[in-house]
């Protein structure tokens, strides 16, 4: 068993989404209450119509890889004994993009694939976002 992984601390609109995700157990994103449109990260005004009504609103979690990095090097305890590890840059279906961990194994991850996107929720306050293979 790996070192307790650790835990970011949001404020202000982090926290409403990391609220939200939390609270829904899946992943959720801002949602314009106007235009309908999808953001992340959250922002006071969406970016699309400038709108103030939004909410945070669960997704399908169907994803493809933008983009990954494969990192052999972490000076986290709780990451160490999984080097090398990959981190994606996920493309939602919805839209927007977020940071995403994975299991998956650098040879096994790619440009363009379907992925999944997952919440584990560590606390009211904060979810860790992993992307699995599309089945
Ligand atoms: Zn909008």
């Amino acid at each position: 068993m790996s070192s307790t992984k650790p835990k970011v601390q949001p404020d202000d609109l982090d926290l409403a989404f990391f609220e939200a995700t939390a609270g829904a157990g899946q992943l959720c994103l801002q949602h314009c209450g106007d235009c309908g449109r999808w953001t992340h990260p959250a922002r006071y005004y969406c970016p699309h119509c400038a709108s103030e009504n939004y909410s945070f609103d669960p997704v399908s979690g169907k994803a493809e890889v933008h983009s990954f990095t494969v990192s052999h090097f972490s000076v986290e305890s709780a990451w160490k004994d999984r080097v090398p590890y990959v981190t994606i840059v996920a493309e939602t279906a919805e839209g927007p993009r977020l940071v995403a961990r994975t299991d998956l194994k650098p040879g096994d991850v790619s440009i363009g694939q379907p992925i999944l996107l997952r919440a584990e929720v560590v606390d009211p306050e904060f979810s860790y976002v992993w992307a699995e293979k599309a089945a």
